[in-house]
């Protein structure tokens, strides 16, 4: 077989974008020229919807109608009413997601709220490969609870698992090296002991289809920031089967999950359905900026989505194979699409410099110290074109670095 050449490459690529489904949403959003941004995954590009939007929230929201905009304006129920145009794309019917907080603090209430629904079990076994933020979380969890935390590789999950693990915390993808968990093979194995299952869709979610209910996930949290391009801090969601709402009792006991907060009770009492995940005042302006954003996803299939991935990052690959002499780099991400999310990472020693070299030439990655340049292809507005500019750009940029 004769290697790709790059002009192979270009043309399969336009070949590629000719009969791309989702092309349309690329003008959804504003991106600067000459830029390819592939970091998506980390901060999803600004919809254009977001403008107008946030222009309203403050001039006409917040300067005109002032205090009379927590109900003329519908603020009190944002939390909700975002959590239930998000619910459909993680596959949850009505009253299990809200929009409040942080990723990190989601995992907190999450964690503790879930040990406290399996009484007598010690322990909690969570995925070894998580953004740090959540397992520094869970650590002070597991420690204010009294329970250890034992952490596992996804892939050997069944072999730790016993009747005393209360929870399983699972990232859907590791945030690392790209590599997609198996959802349905996970989450059963956690329930056959009987645990709770919690997952971190972070990375996946508005790039694939999620199916929490079909699967019986008990509970998940999500970023709205990365690939739903909510905006910079933009707050997080949480989900929360509806079997376990009732009885879920989260350790951030704030007037928001009240269930009446202005009878400004003086004990705590829990709203009767997923707003007691809230906690205290939403962040009004990020909220409704990230609500906004989520209009770039105004008719998309996810099943799409999800096909555009895989062709992108296919492509990327083999641009990468065929444009970097073998042995320079290293692609740790899984080769199998199946088991790849939305990124594919790179490893080489100065994987720092190439992420410097690659934004002189117009491509935007990020870095995972010691060695990881991690090139994230968002389906709505990342062009097979572009895969093949950014192959051709590390081509360039090795010779630079090395
Ligand atoms: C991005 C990400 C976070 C971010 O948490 P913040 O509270 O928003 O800082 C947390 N966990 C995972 C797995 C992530 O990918």
């Amino acid at each position: 077989m004769t290697p790709l050449t790059a002009t192979d490459l270009i043309s399969r690529a336009e070949a590629l974008d000719a009969v791309d489904p989702l092309a349309h949403a690329r003008d959804r959003f504003d991106l600067p020229l000459g830029v390819v941004y592939l970091d998506g995954n980390s901060l999803g590009a600004k919809p254009v919807t977001v403008g107008p939007a946030v222009a309203d929230v403050l001039d006409r929201q917040w300067g005109t109608d002032l205090i009379a905009s927590w109900t003329r304006n519908d603020w009190w129920q944002a939390p909700e009413r975002f959590g239930e145009r998000i619910a459909p794309m993680v596959g949850a019917a009505p009253g299990q997601v809200v929009v409040a907080d942080s990723t990190t603090v989601n995992v907190f209430k999450q964690a503790v709220g879930g040990l406290r629904l399996r009484p007598g079990r010690s322990r909690i076994v969570a995925d070894a490969s998580t953004f740090p933020t959540n397992a520094y979380v869970v650590e002070s969890a597991a420690e204010l609870m009294g329970h250890t935390v034992h952490w596992v590789d996804p892939e050997g999950l069944g072999e730790v698992l016993d009747d005393d693990v209360a929870l399983v915390m699972m990232n859907h993808v590791d945030y690392r090296m790209g590599t997609l968990r198996d959802m349905p093979a996970l989450t059963t194995q956690a329930h056959a002991c009987g645990a709770l299952v919690q997952w971190d869709v972070c990375h996946s979610v508005g790039i694939m289809p999620i199916a929490f209910d079909a699967l019986g996930v008990d509970l998940a949290v999500g970023c709205t920031y990365k690939y739903l391009n909510g905006g910079p801090g933009a707050p997080a969601f949480s989900y929360v089967n509806t079997q376990h709402i009732p009885a879920f009792a989260q350790p951030l006991s704030g007037w928001n999950g009240h269930a009446d907060p202005f009878a400004m009770e003086t004990s705590y009492r829990p709203d009767e359905g997923i707003s007691r995940m809230r906690v205290g005042t939403p962040d009004i302006v990020s909220l409704l900026t990230a609500e906004a954003a989520l209009e770039a996803f105004n008719g998309v299939d996810l099943g799409l989505a999800r096909a555009k991935t895989q062709s992108l990052t296919e492509l990327f690959i083999a641009a990468v194979d065929a444009l970097v002499p073998s042995g320079v780099v290293e692609i740790v991400t899984p080769r199998d699409p199946v088991r790849r999310a939305g990124q594919v990472s790179v490893a080489h020693p100065e994987a720092g410099n190439l992420v410097e070299a690659l934004a002189r030439r117009g491509v935007i990655t990020d870095f995972r110290r010691p060695d990881i340049v991690r090139f994230g292809f968002a389906p709505l507005y990342v062009r097979h074109g572009d895969a093949v500019t950014a192959a051709l750009a590390l081509a360039d940029a090795l010779e630079a670095v090395t």
